[in-house]
C-alpha cells in the first residue's frame, strides 16, 4: 500500500481525508458548511461491515450537496470493566478502504487522548431511559455513549447524523438528547442490515464460534415470528417470541420486551411498538429488535 500523501490538515487517500485531531477537523467541516455543503455524520466504532456501509450510502442519499463524514472511535467510556474494550476489533486500514469505496470524504479517527485529555471528566447523563433495558446490565454505558456523541456533534458540527436501528435504545437516547439539550441537527435512524438468514450484522458477530453462529439466528427468528402475530395483541407477540427463543438452549436471554417505538415506555394500543431482545450465546452478547404495529 502506498504511503498516504500528507496535506496541511491531515492526510488524503483518494478523495478521502483523514483527521485524528479535533482542532484540525472542526475548521474543515465548518468551511464545508460555509461553502453550502450538507455535513452528514455517521459515528462508528470501526470494524466496518455492510450495516455501516448502508449508513454511509444513506448519508450520501440525503438531499443536498452532501459531505459524508465517518467517525471511527472505540469509546472507552461506554465499555464496562468486564466488557470487550481491549479485544474490540480495530482494522483501521480496511475501514479506510471501505470508506473510500463508499465515497466518504472525511474520516475522523481521534485517539483516546484527543477525545479525553487528562482532566476531561464532564459527562452527559442519560436519565431514566439510560438505566433501562441495555442500561440494566451495562451501568454507565449510555452516559459514555451520549458523552462521546455530544463531543462528536460539537467537533464535526453536522447538519444530519445517522444511527442504525440495530441499536434502537441508542438511537432513541440520541434523539432525546438532541431534543432535550437543543443540539441544532437532525438525527435519522436507518433500518437494520441482516445476513441472508436474518442475523443482524454486528462487529461482535466475529466472536461467534462456528457452532454458535447458526444458533444465533434464533434471535431474529423469534422477533420476526413475534411481530407476525401482532394482530393478536402484545401478549401474543411476547409469547410467540419467547416460545421461539426457548427452542435454542444455547441462548441465555437477558430481556425480551415490547415497548413504545418513540419513548421505549409502555406500548400503546394501536401504536407503533418495538420488540427488543438481548441474549448471550457463549461469551458473546447480542441484541436485536424489530418494529411491531399493534
Ligand atoms: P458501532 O460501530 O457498532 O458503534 O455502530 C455504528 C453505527 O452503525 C450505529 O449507529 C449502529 O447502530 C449502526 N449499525 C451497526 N450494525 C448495524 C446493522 N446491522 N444495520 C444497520 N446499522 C447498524
Amino acid at each position: 500500500m502506498t504511503a498516504p500523501a500528507r496535506t496541511r490538515n491531515g492526510y488524503a487517500r483518494g478523495r478521502l481525508t483523514v483527521h485524528d485531531d479535533p482542532a484540525k477537523l472542526t475548521p474543515v467541516s465548518r468551511a464545508l458548511r460555509a461553502a453550502g455543503r450538507k455535513v452528514v455524520l455517521v459515528p462508528t466504532m470501526g470494524a466496518l461491515h455492510e450495516g455501516h456501509r448502508e449508513l454511509i450510502r444513506h448519508a450520501r442519499s440525503v438531499p443536498g450537496n452532501v459531505v459524508p463524514v465517518v467517525s471511527i472511535f472505540v469509546n472507552p467510556l461506554q465499555f464496562g470493566p468486564n466488557e470487550d474494550l481491549e479485544r474490540y476489533p480495530r482494522p483501521l486500514e480496511r475501514d479506510l478502504d471501505a470508506c473510500r469505496e463508499e465515497g466518504v470524504e472525511l474520516v475522523f479517527t481521534p485517539s483516546v487522548d484527543h477525545m479525553y485529555p487528562p482532566g476531561s471528566d464532564t459527562r452527559i447523563v442519560a436519565g431514566a431511559l439510560g438505566a433501562d433495558l441495555e442500561g440494566g446490565p451495562r451501568p454507565g454505558h449510555f452516559d459514555g455513549m451520549l458523552t462521546v456523541v455530544a463531543k462528536l456533534f460539537h467537533i464535526v458540527g453536522p447538519d444530519v447524523a445517522l444511527f442504525g436501528e440495530k441499536d434502537y435504545q441508542q438511537l432513541t437516547l440520541v434523539k432525546k438528547m438532541v431534543r432535550d439539550l437543543d443540539f441544532p441537527l437532525s438525527v435519522v435512524g436507518v433500518p437494520t442490515v441482516r445476513e441472508p438468514d436474518g442475523l443482524a450484522l454486528s462487529s461482535r458477530n466475529v466472536y461467534l464460534s462456528a457452532d454458535e453462529r447458526p444458533r444465533a439466528v434464533t434471535l431474529s427468528r423469534a422477533l420476526r415470528e413475534g411481530a407476525a402475530v401482532s394482530a393478536h395483541g402484545p401478549a401474543a407477540v411476547l409469547e410467540r417470541a419467547r416460545a421461539v427463543l426457548d427452542t435454542e438452549p444455547a441462548l441465555q436471554v437477558e430481556y425480551l420486551e415490547l415497548r413504545d417505538a418513540d419513548t421505549l415506555g409502555e406500548p400503546v394500543d394501536g401504536g407503533r411498538a418495538r420488540l427488543l431482545v438481548a441474549a448471550r450465546i457463549g461469551a458473546t452478547r447480542l441484541i436485536d429488535n424489530v418494529p411491531v404495529q399493534l
